[in-house]
């Protein structure tokens, strides 16, 4: 009976470790883009609807000048799996080429953009806390695949003053490859909804004008 046992416990891990490596939700998490609709987002006024179009293949993609678009819903601490798909861009160079955006509580961005085969990437790069830190390898799949980001955010803490006595952390797997470890983050990002850390905040995805897809959204909220 034992190999019985061991066997349905091996099928098991397999099939959760198989879940995860596909980047299928968890339990616990809260679905944000199943590829069917927009319902779970907003513009980033907080009221009118997201714009962005869903596309035969299930994702949904900037349209460009229709802004930015976030959650409905707030989370504090975090895992974010997103998976995002940058534009085939050949002529476009630097911030022009597939550049989006994911933003932490609507304030710090995880850069998108296409990096592919850069040797060196910057603080304004794919992966990058924008304009605080690099990514720690150039993970990068050319434009037109699927990439996958792998977030878990730790919120900032207050005192009952409304005063930071912890900033936020981070850490980021970029398509499995760890590229921050639990790095703080010392300030909010430019392009965000406010200049002040909070307690709780949106995901916000970012019109930086390029038809860049998202899909596969989940969130799972994280107790401390
Ligand atoms: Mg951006």
């Amino acid at each position: 009976m034992w190999w019985r046992i061991s066997v349905v416990l091996l099928l098991s891990v397999a099939v959760a470790g198989s879940c995860l490596a596909q980047g299928r939700p968890p339990r616990g998490a809260v679905v944000l883009f199943d590829g069917k609709d927009l319902s779970k987002w907003v513009s980033r006024d907080g009221r009118s609807a997201a714009r962005w179009e869903i596309t035969p293949d299930g994702a949904m993609q900037v349209k460009a000048g229709t802004g930015d678009i976030m959650t409905r819903d707030e989370f504090g601490s975090f895992h974010l799996h997103i998976e995002f798909a940058t534009p085939h861009m050949p002529e476009a160079r630097g911030q022009g080429r597939g550049n989006s955006g994911v933003y932490l509580h609507g304030l710090y961005e995880i850069q998108v953009l296409d990096s592919y085969g850069l040797a060196s990437v910057g603080s304004g790069d794919c992966a990058a806390i924008y304009g605080i830190k690099t990514p720690d390898k150039n993970a990068a799949k050319p434009p037109g695949e699927w990439q996958t980001y792998d977030i878990i955010f730790i919120a900032p803490k207050f005192d009952n003053t409304g005063k930071v006595i912890a900033n936020p952390r981070v850490t980021v797997r970029w398509n499995g490859v760890l590229v921050h470890d639990n790095v703080e983050i010392p300030r909010v990002t430019a392009g965000g909804i406010g200049d002040r850390m909070r307690p709780t905040g949106p995901i916000l995805l970012q019109d930086h004008g390029n038809p860049v897809k998202y899909r596969n959204i989940w969130i799972r909220p994280l107790k401390e």
